[in-house]
């Protein structure tokens, strides 16, 4: 393939953004090799500045449930901007989606909208301090929940109990706390709560982790969490700005049965615009302002474009629930194939997949936690994706990230990926 048209336009993006991209995984710095540029995306596919045409698998990082532009969306938007782009102040639409997202998923009380999933997670760790009067939070090593500071922090190493930071410029004592528990293991969770008596606010998880590869909590170690929160009353946030609407509609709470106090969105709930949102138990929520005393605010939050082309979304939705059937019944498709080509090509690869959340990573281990995650061979996964793209296969450009598949992958597609996971495997692991 030729990418001439990108490896220019990459040239001169560096000279004025940093790295050339503005969210870093862009870069495939993981994977080597220069970024694609790209023009148009139209249901499954996208094409670059060079005309080349891929199959896409990452559906901007999620949001692309229906694939790309679809075109109730597109109509809804065009509906939406005839009467202006921002007003700053209340609109019926924000109405409609707060009532829509409570609707799909009932643990959802009240509701705030945000740009981003990033301000979704922040505003609720600020809420559920608020609310316990606490401060430290404990997150899962490996779970993503935005670029926070007090996100940004990983376990510290050997004997240390203090975290550290993943990122220049977030300091101590974010890092002191925010604590850290290992993923599906709940012995890690009693003994930081242990240690910290009385002093935990929240619990953060991604019920079904998509950012260190695909892995779904176990369902009994999520109820122990659970169980946990309500003794020691901590507010317990699911993280769903990627399982939200992905895996069911009601999120994974709904396909796991259990609720939390608080859930974050974004993602598809903004239908392929800016958009995240927190929300849940009343008696949390209403302590934001201006019913409360806890400070939150935006000046484009709840913006019309991006409330009508989530809405659309969030409607589909509602009255499309056979989309998660088809969704389930393609991306097991997919997953039989690849399975059928690892068991030609004699490999055990482990392959984790909740819905159309799929993940092959390259270790016959089982993954459940970020350590069997991270026992990857990730410059195996690096030349597996440059094959898949030059046949055409837009894969997530980074081991630990999750597939997605759409509504509008057609079986012709999904054929012509397992020919190319073949083909590209074969390539890689002799
Ligand atoms: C993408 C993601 C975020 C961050 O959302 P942004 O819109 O990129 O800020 C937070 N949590 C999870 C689970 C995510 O997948």
């Amino acid at each position: 393939m030729d990418f001439t048209n990108s490896n220019n336009l990459f040239s001169e993006a560096k000279r004025y953004i940093p790295g050339g991209v503005n969210s870093p995984v862009r870069a495939f710095k993981s994977v080597g090799g220069n970024p694609v540029f790209f023009e148009r995306g139209v249901g499954s596919k996208m094409y670059d500045v060079d005309g080349n045409e891929f199959i896409d698998y990452i559906g901007s990082w999620g949001p692309h449930l229906f694939g790309h532009n679809p075109p109730f969306i597109k109509s809804a938007l065009i509906e939406a901007i005839d009467n202006g782009t921002s007003f700053g102040a209340p609109n019926e639409l924000e109405v409609k989606m707060a009532k829509i997202i409570k609707e799909l998923v009932p643990s959802v009380e009240l509701v705030r909208m945000v740009n981003s999933g990033t301000e979704a997670t922040m505003s609720a760790i600020r809420v559920a301090r608020a609310y316990t009067n606490k401060e430290k939070i404990i997150k899962f090593e490996g779970c993503y929940h935005g670029h926070a500071d007090y996100f940004l922090i990983k376990a510290g190493s050997g004997a240390l109990t203090l975290g550290v930071p993943t990122s220049p410029g977030v300091t101590k004592s974010n890092a002191a706390d925010t604590l850290l528990a290992d993923f599906n293991n709940i012995e890690s969770v009693k003994n930081l709560i242990n240690q910290n008596k009385d002093n935990i606010a929240a619990i953060i998880i991604e019920p079904i982790a998509g950012n260190m590869g695909v892995i779904k909590a176990d369902e009994n170690f999520l109820v122990q969490l659970r169980n946990l929160c309500n003794e020691e009353k901590i507010v317990l946030i699911f993280d769903e700005v990627m399982s939200g609407f992905r895996v069911a509609a009601g999120g994974a709470q709904e396909i796991l049965g259990i609720e939390p106090d608080l859930t974050t969105f974004g993602k598809i709930i903004g239908g392929g615009l800016p958009v995240g949102a927190f929300g849940g138990k009343k008696a949390i929520m209403q302590m934001i302002a201006p019913e409360g005393q806890v400070y939150q605010a935006g000046t484009l939050s709840g913006n019309p474009l991006a409330m009508a082309a989530g809405y659309a979304a969030l409607s589909y939705i509602k009255e499309h629930p056979e989309i998660y059937v088809q969704l389930e019944k393609n991306s097991s498709y997919l997953e039989q194939g690849f399975k059928e080509n690892l068991k030609k090509l004699n490999k055990n690869f482990a392959i984790n997949r909740v819905g159309s959340m799929l993940c092959m990573f390259f270790t016959e281990a089982e993954v459940n936690d970020y350590k069997s995650a991270v026992s990857s061979n990730t410059e195996l996964y690096a030349k597996y994706f440059h094959e898949m793209l030059n046949a055409g296969i837009y894969l997530p450009p980074a081991q630990f990230e999750a597939m997605f598949i759409s509504t509008v992958h057609s079986l012709n597609d999904l054929d012509n990926t397992i020919k190319a996971h073949y083909n590209s495997l074969k390539k890689v692991i002799n």
